[in-house]
């Protein structure tokens, strides 16, 4: 089947390929470098990395672009009631940042890009958008002028005409009914930090930002720009109108939005307080695969409502999956190849792989998972399971964990590695071996108080972790 996504510009469900050279060309929104980012922001850069890895498992290259927004109002505000410079306060948080990709297990895109390292080439484009006549200026501010865009509305599929009055907007985020023309450039304000440029002195707005820094590193129409729903209008509005401007050609060939994080039926939000940052999660002593697994599991364009119950599931739901996995590697299995369980395992593949190609159905994708493990755990009960089943049951859960990536342990979450865990159990076998139970006997309590439960089998001593 091939690989298709919903595509917000047409409201439908489209084949996906790359335009040019199998390689994926795309631009996803970046943080606002203000504070520390909520799961909620996470849910849409966790919905980012599976569909990189989606990609790239249907054999494609990886061109892509998030930008670090390092400079707006908010970061202005609070850098100013810290007594930081700029530069000095979006830094601290662009290291949280990345720390926090990195305990989520998000790839690094290609290029991760600061605003502030672009300003001239921002003024450079907002000459040009005024050479066109899609500006004006007033008190030192440059602003598009959305009457000069026909297009505008297309994306969030707003009807805007007779509503387009020339009424004009400063701050980056407004409602959804406005049609407003929106800052460009903002002129410099009293002790706030500002840029000399070739079209004066000011700071740019946050929609030329990502237009301009698209262009730049990945051409004229990108294969897919990405965001959370919420970037939908204005932002994404704004974006297509600067860069359609621009060039004159198709800014993004799909557009791909990821719905909400909820809590109690409202957005997770910094403004309504309702948030939970990655640090508060791991502080109660959640695994950050956990968070992953969590947020991957709803489809991206289904409002996942965050409970803590949620989050249990999905740690025991981990569990469930690496205990599957250890009995694979470490049973007894008599020689040969059973011929039934080799063709469930081809259908749990396909059935993974169709799932997460249509539209990253990773609710589906996980139910065919969890059918097979179920499937495997009885054949294996039953003794049906044979050697050579071995490999390509172990080969579906590496497919599996090429895109979900919750298998292995985060060595902070305290957890003990399956490696130290093994070599226990070899102590205690060892320790049977010379008589001394009393040692063998130590070893289990401590494995147990690890977590780990041990059950001896006629083929050896068999583990698992134990799910609170
Ligand atoms: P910001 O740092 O505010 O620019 O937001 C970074 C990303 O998080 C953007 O793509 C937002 O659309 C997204 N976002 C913000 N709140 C939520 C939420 N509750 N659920 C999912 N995504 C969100
Ligand atoms: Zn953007």
């Amino acid at each position: 089947m091939p690989l298709r996504f919903y595509n917000t510009l047409s409201q439908q469900v489209e084949d996906f390929a790359p335009a040019r050279d199998n390689t994926v060309r795309m631009y996803t929104c970046g943080p606002t470098v203000y504070s520390f980012a909520h799961i909620g922001n996470f849910r849409t850069f966790t919905f980012v990395d599976i569909l990189r890895k989606c990609l790239r498992a249907n054999g494609f290259k990886l061109d892509h672009v998030m930008n670090i927004t390092d400079v707006d109002d908010k970061i202005i505000r609070n850098a100013a009631a810290e007594h930081k410079d700029l530069k000095e306060y979006t830094a601290i948080y662009t290291q949280a940042f990345l720390e926090d990709c990195a305990a989520l297990r998000l790839e690094r895109p290609e290029h991760l890009v600061p605003a502030t390292e672009h300003i001239d080439e921002m003024a450079a484009a907002i000459a040009r958008l005024t050479a066109s006549n899609h500006t004006y200026q007033s008190d030192g501010s440059v602003y598009f002028r959305i009457a000069t865009f026909p297009g505008y509305g297309k994306l969030s599929h707003n009807d805007f005409s007779g509503n387009i009055a020339g009424a004009r907007v400063d701050v980056d985020e407004y409602e959804k009914a406005d049609a407003r023309d929106f800052a460009l450039w903002k002129a410099p304000k009293e002790g706030e930090k500002y840029w000399d440029t070739a079209i004066g002195p000011g700071r740019p707005g946050w929609h030329i930002e990502c237009s301009v820094m698209a262009i730049e590193y990945l051409g004229e129409t990108l294969d897919i720009h990405a965001g959370g729903i919420d970037l939908v209008f204005p932002h994404h509005e704004n974006e297509i109108a600067q860069s359609e401007s621009l060039t004159g050609k198709p800014f993004s060939r799909f557009w791909m939005h990821a719905e909400f994080l909820m809590v109690e039926g409202q957005k997770m939000s910094k403004s309504l307080g309702n948030y939970f940052t990655l640090r508060d999660i791991l502080g109660r002593g959640y695994a950050p695969e956990a968070v992953r697994y969590l947020l991957a599991s709803v489809p991206y364009r289904k409002a996942l409502n965050f409970t803590f119950d949620g989050l249990q599931s999905a740690k025991t739901a981990i569990e469930r999956l690496r205990n599957f996995k250890l009995r694979l590697e470490t049973g007894a299995f008599a020689d040969g190849l059973d011929q039934s369980l080799a063709d469930r395992t081809a259908a749990a593949q396909a059935q993974f792989s169709d799932a997460m190609d249509d539209d990253l159905n990773t609710a589906e994708a996980l139910a065919a998972i969890f059918e097979y493990v179920r499937d495997v755990n009885t054949a294996m009960d039953a003794g049906e399971m044979r050697s050579a089943n071995r490999g390509p049951a172990l080969a579906c859960l590496a497919r599996f964990d090429k895109v979900f990536d919750v298998l292995q342990p985060t060595a902070e979450s305290g957890e003990m590695a399956d490696s130290e865990v093994e070599s226990m159990i070899a102590a205690r076998h060892d320790a049977k071996q010379a008589r001394n139970f009393a040692l063998a006997d130590q070893v289990r309590a401590q494995l147990l108080e690890q977590g780990i439960i041990l059950e001896d089998t006629k083929s050896g001593t068999r583990w698992k972790r134990k799910s609170s």
